[in-house]
């Protein structure tokens, strides 16, 4: 079923207007992580102007998708894809869409965690975390090796000074949220 309401909803969460988007492909070429979807972000805004609501919502893309913001970077348009997958996500999560990444959702609150109480991520901390709660112990551990050998993973974190500030931000967040409806 197509729902004509859900470029709104989509435009007014991420604060964009799809509706300029001509599917020249420039953000696709771009997105480092295209091979791995079903659809890349320029198809997936083409769903949105269509209103394929239900179908997008359900798709592993919107979860599949790091936040680089290459493809807004690249958008002739100055449209910000990673905004709209952003938002994609948000609804998915508040309308109680079967998510199909589970583990994306775990990483993204682990990492909204490890924020809210040192200030700033720590990768080593999250990792540990998210292989627990996923129970998926051994997956990825020579890349992870390889990248603790070079120094990417410190094991201690960093503490930031303003802590307080960061928690103030989450819990005005979090007012923010019950303030503002979801879905039609
Ligand atoms: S680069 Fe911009 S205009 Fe081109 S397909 Fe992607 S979002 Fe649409
Ligand atoms: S923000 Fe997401 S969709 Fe855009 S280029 Fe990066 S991974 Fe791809």
């Amino acid at each position: 079923m197509l729902d004509f309401n859900f470029i709104d909803q989509v435009n007014t969460l991420s604060d964009q207007t799809i509706q300029l988007c001509y599917h020249c492909h420039k953000c696709t070429a771009g997105c480092p992580v295209a091979d791995q979807m079903e659809y890349g972000p320029d198809r997936i805004l083409r769903m949105v102007q269509f209103g394929e609501k239900e179908k997008l919502l359900k798709s592993a893309d919107i979860w599949v998708c790091v936040a680089c913001e290459t493809c807004g970077a690249r958008c002739p348009n100055e449209i910000n894809a990673a905004r709209i997958l952003g938002a994609l996500r948000e609804i998915a999560y508040t309308e109680n869409i079967a998510v199909a990444e589970p583990g994306a959702v775990k990483f993204h609150k682990l990492f909204l965690l490890l924020v809210q109480n040192m200030g700033r991520m720590h990768e080593i901390s999250l990792l540990a975390l998210h292989k627990l709660w996923t129970m998926n112990l051994f997956s990825d551990l020579p890349a992870g090796a390889r990248l603790f050998m070079m120094g990417k993973v410190p094991l201690k974190p960093y503490m930031i000074k303003g802590q307080s500030e960061v928690k103030r931000i989450y819990r005005a967040t979090e007012q923010k949220k019950k303030q503002v409806p979801h879905g039609n």
